[in-house]
């Protein structure tokens, strides 16, 4: 047997609910392809609504028990979990390129950055803090303390499957909080490694359950409207997100909500063309174009614009594009036909508005869901890719000639997420920071997450923020409480 096929056969194929992996009650199953081949790696269990529930069931039995376990004890399990992570870390890679398609140094980059969501959170756990103190008045005493907000529903999209999982499994763990857990239909296998990793590392039964399903929406609704949920946690696009909430306000539940990204990456005229050229090859071709943090809409002063495309085209026309299991491979296949389907659409009508295509432009033909890394310039205002996500390996070039111009173009889109800024002018960087609608910026980076870092969004972007000293207090609620003051 290869390598491949017996690290599949390693991983769970079925539900996890309260500590026990079953099947679907209706007995279904759903397979899991590899986006490079079309071949199914493995099929697993298929849950229906009623094992949705039977997952918040088991959650919420578990939650009681889970709250006052201590938090040094909550941390050390995540911090077990990181320790085995690391033993593992080949293995999680390469799962992550079977089921997802990125080429295997960035998922070993992705083991690294989702493992530390584990690191960091089980940092966290006991610092969790309150106050105590007087009222401005002098008669009473005021407390402030902590608590875990409840069961908790996590929905997690398919580009990044570790990172997207321990992003809102460790802080909810940290918190004191249990889980149900609902990966990508797409992605499901790397959630299971993970979640029987959990369990080696000794987290109790019910605390991390984990459902999959080829009906998302069907077996979500009745666990959102069920009254015990607390929380809900959704990375995806804009459009269910906003479906999601929508659901949620019935039962004014606690929210996250990461979605979908149109970032600008603002090249200014006394930019390190250097550094901005190699910022821009890491924030568009990461992960295939396929994160919402990938930079969509390359904003460049027009003195500078056609050295900057004559560089990135260079280095974009070399990228090898293949499987992301042979050596060397840059380019991955996209996750479906559809996000193919859409970067032949985005490429047609920004050349039919006047764009030039420098390189590529066009899907591979043959297995699998290939596009070709390409660069467009001259991207007029109005065409299509300059309004919607990519998701894929486009480069879409547009000039500007005042900064005030370029501020306008960066914040002309309901997205707010995360924007991109080069220059050398350090009042310049500071302005741009104040003057982005975004929730992050790299200024003269291109890759900024960071466990460490509040990940969010503003506008369509989503609300709530993950990982840093933020991300905890999504899974906690804050209580206060008031008491006369002791000497009165
Ligand atoms: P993407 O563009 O990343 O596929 P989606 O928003 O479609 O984004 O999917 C993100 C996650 O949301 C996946 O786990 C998917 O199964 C789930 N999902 C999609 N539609 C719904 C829905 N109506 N209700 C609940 N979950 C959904």
């Amino acid at each position: 047997m290869t390598d491949e096929a017996q690290l599949i056969q390693s991983v769970p194929t079925q539900l996890l609910i309260g500590g026990a992996w079953t099947d679907s009650s209706t007995g279904a199953t759903l397979a899991v392809r590899d986006p490079a081949t079309g071949e199914v790696l493995t099929r697993i269990a298929d849950a229906s609504p009623e094992d949705g529930i039977r997952a918040l069931d088991a959650a919420v039995e578990a939650a009681e028990a889970w709250a006052a376990t201590p938090a040094r004890k909550r941390g050390e399990i995540l911090r077990r979990a990181f320790d085995l992570l690391q033993e593992r870390a080949d293995d999680f890679a390469l799962l992550m390129t079977l089921e997802m398609g990125k080429p295997l140094a960035e998922s070993r980059g992705e083991v690294a950055y989702g493992g530390e969501f584990l690191r960091w959170f089980s940092e966290e756990a006991p610092r969790i803090a309150g106050r105590y103190g007087a009222n401005p008045e002098g008669t009473g005493r005021m407390i402030v303390s902590q608590r875990p907000v409840g069961p908790c529903y996590l929905i997690t999209p398919w580009n990044f499957p570790l990172a997207m999982a321990t992003r809102k499994i460790a802080p909810a763990l940290a918190a004191g909080c249990t889980v149900v857990v609902k990966p990508a239909e797409l992605t499901p296998l790397t959630t299971l490694a993970l979640a029987a990793l959990l369990i080696e590392a000794g987290l109790p039964e019910g605390v991390v359950n984990v459902i999959t399903t080829s009906s998302s929406k069907e077996v979500s609704s009745p666990i959102i409207a069920d009254p015990r949920l607390r929380k809900l946690s959704f990375t995806g696009s804009t459009p269910v997100g906003v479906q999601l909430m929508k659901q949620a306000a019935d039962g004014v539940l606690r929210t996250s909500m990461e979605l979908g990204g149109n970032a600008p990456f603002v090249v200014f005229e006394d930019a390190d063309l250097d550094q901005a050229v190699e910022g821009a090859l890491a924030a568009k071709f990461r992960n295939i174009g396929q994160a919402c943090t990938a930079a969509n809409r390359f904003i460049v002063h027009e003195d500078v614009a056609p050295e900057f495309a004559r560089r990135v085209t260079e280095r974009v026309a070399a990228m090898r594009v293949g499987r992301g299991t042979e050596d060397g491979i840059q380019i991955g296949p996209l996750i479906d036909d559809r996000a193919v389907a859409k970067a032949v659409e985005l490429v047609e009508d920004a050349v039919g508005r006047g764009a030039a295509v420098e390189t590529g432009g066009s899907a591979i033909e043959g297995t699998g869901t290939f596009f070709q890394p390409t660069v467009v310039t001259g991207v007029a205002p109005g065409s299509e890719i300059l309004r919607q996500e990519i998701f894929g390996p486009v480069l879409a070039i547009a000039t500007f000639g005042e900064e005030a111009e370029a501020v306008r173009l960066a914040n002309d889109t309901e997205y707010g997420l995360v924007s991109y800024v080069f220059t050398r002018d350090l009042a310049r960087g500071q302005r741009m920071i104040d003057a982005l609608d975004t929730g992050m910026m790299g200024l003269n980076v291109g890759v900024i997450s960071n466990a460490a870092a509040p990940f969010g969004g503003v506008k369509q972007s989503g609300n709530g923020r993950e990982g840093g000293l933020e991300g905890i207090h999504e899974y906690l609620e804050t209580k206060y409480t008031m008491t006369p003051d002791p000497f009165a």
